[in-house]
């Protein structure tokens, strides 16, 4: 698979550290408030890769930490913890928000249906493995002791600013609006790995350590947990865009400086979804969440499939009207695919060929806008329902649009007309009836009831009379 890399900013082969086998690591979210939808896209299309590897036979272990500590609200070690924000907004202990919203996370996820990762572990379990590395970073001359917090020296490094030719003066790290410059660093750009001095005394979570009682850093999670339980060689790290400076940044510095060799090979972005008046946020403008989108009546798949229509490396504008748009295309979609018939024989020429068609699309540095297409070339393509069926099952692994739960739902929600007595429907309904009578004769049961409940779940009810059976169909 080619795959594009913001390390090197080129499309390369995907080859892992290990034959058939994946290590990936995911910056899991900041658990102070609800993740909005900006933030799901970017698990969606990392769930898609993770999915997609999986598809073409790697062996895949996936882990995201939580931020439950020592995310700032600034990405430059600046303003007051994330968490503790959030606690203080709902009167309510840091660890009962961290709880709450984990929760609230994994249901969006589950909604979405976002794969959970192997490993999912809150910073907060993982103390002890920070303090091993800081440590180790000390020992080795990496991090230095100011003002009571442990800082990283960024100028004991050949090359910092990894993913693109910045210019020192244009990030100013520590400098931006309304924001102080921390006095105790040696360079601008060094960041902090253990607080024991901040400006607030009231952090409410707080641990023993070498240099004091304090609170990790938010860079220092990622790369602690990724190497407790990927190892020192990582294939793939995603996250969104915004995370690449100075998060993964300053992750790449320090893992690399403790491990003495390179640690992740390939490093997977995703472009912002913004609104038409710019970036997304949880504290101005409208907060758009998942449920506020079911609330409005979208069905979480719609917005999956309206996520899945764009490449991942292109940002995203979000309206109600380009969602509207999708809602519309996906249920047409499942309109079309719930008028296909398990009708015989799979081609197996035409599958392949199709199957073909949507692994290039994916190849291709996860164009998930071309392998939707791909679904609907299914839809046209000259072959039985069955085979059509096979592959959109087959695509749906990797796409998990619920196309085919979809399109059976969709269809025993419809109303059919009683005044068709020659229409598909009718004849299939006589065809069933004659299959219950059969198992009854034959005393399965449980069969005779499976016919009835299939039918009655689409809306068909069977009546037995002393004549014989019929039926009525439900108007909705
Ligand atoms: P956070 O919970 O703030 O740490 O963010 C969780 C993930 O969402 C990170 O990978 C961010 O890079 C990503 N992210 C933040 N804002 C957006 C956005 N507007 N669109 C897509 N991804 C985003
Ligand atoms: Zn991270």
């Amino acid at each position: 698979m080619q795959l594009y890399n913001s390390l090197t900013h080129t499309k390369e082969e995907f080859v892992p550290n290990e034959a058939g086998k994946v290590g990936m690591y995911t910056c899991g979210p900041t658990v102070y408030h609800y993740a909005h939808i900006g933030n799901l896209r970017t698990y969606m299309m990392e769930d898609i890769l993770d999915r997609y590897l999986r598809y073409i036979g790697y062996d895949v272990t996936r882990v995201m930490n939580i931020t439950d500590v020592g995310h700032l609200s600034s990405d430059a070690d600046t303003g007051e913890d994330k968490m503790l924000k959030g606690a203080r907004r709902e009167h309510k202990s840091v660890m009962e928000i961290a709880k709450f919203y984990t929760d609230r996370f994994f249901d969006d996820c589950r909604k979405l249906n976002i794969r959970r990762p192997e490993v999912v572990q809150p910073a907060t379990g993982c103390i002890d493995d920070f303090i091993k590395v800081i440590s180790s970073l000390i020992e080795k001359g990496y991090a230095y002791l100011s003002g009571g917090n442990v800082y990283f020296d960024t100028s004991k490094l050949k090359q910092y600013y990894v993913f693109h030719n910045f210019e020192e003066e244009d990030l100013a790290v520590g400098v931006r609006e309304g924001v102080e410059e921390d006095g105790n660093k040696r360079n601008k750009a060094d960041f902090v790995l253990w607080f024991t001095k901040s400006k607030f005394d009231d952090q409410e979570l707080k641990w023993d350590s070498p240099w004091g009682v304090g609170y990790p850093g938010w860079h220092i999670e990622c790369s602690c947990i990724s190497m407790k339980y990927l190892g020192g060689k990582l294939d793939i790290h995603c996250g969104g865009i915004d995370n690449a400076f100075p998060h993964h940044t300053n992750e790449i510095a320090q893992s690399e400086a403790y491990l003495g060799h390179k640690w992740c090979n390939y490093w997977f972005h995703v472009l912002h979804l913004n609104t038409a008046t710019g970036k997304m946020s949880k504290s101005s403008g409208e907060f758009l969440t998942l449920s506020l989108l079911e609330e409005k009546g979208y069905d979480p798949m719609v917005y999956r499939f309206f996520c899945l229509q764009s490449h991942y490396r292109k940002s995203l504008v979000f309206s109600y009207e380009n969602l509207d748009n999708a809602k519309t295309a996906y249920a047409k979609l499942l309109a079309k695919i719930a008028q296909l018939k398990d009708d015989g024989e799979i081609d197996q020429t035409v599958f392949e060929a199709q199957k073909a068609n949507f692994v290039k699309a994916l190849d291709n540095d996860l164009n998930t806008s071309l392998a939707v297409t791909a679904v609907y070339d299914v839809l046209k393509a000259p072959a039985n329902d069955a085979t059509k069926l096979a592959l959109l099952r087959e695509f749906d692994v990797v796409l998990q649009l619920d196309l085919i739960e979809g399109a059976k739902a969709l269809r025993s929600e419809q109303t059919v007309p009683t005044s068709a007595p020659d229409s598909d429907l009718a004849r299939e309904i006589e065809e069933q009836i004659a299959a219950r009578r059969a198992a009854k004769a034959a005393k399965n049961y449980a069969e005779a009831d499976r016919i009835r409940n299939e039918l009655a779940a689409r809306g068909v009810t069977l009546i037995d009379t002393k004549d014989g059976t019929t039926y009525r169909i439900e108007q909705s």
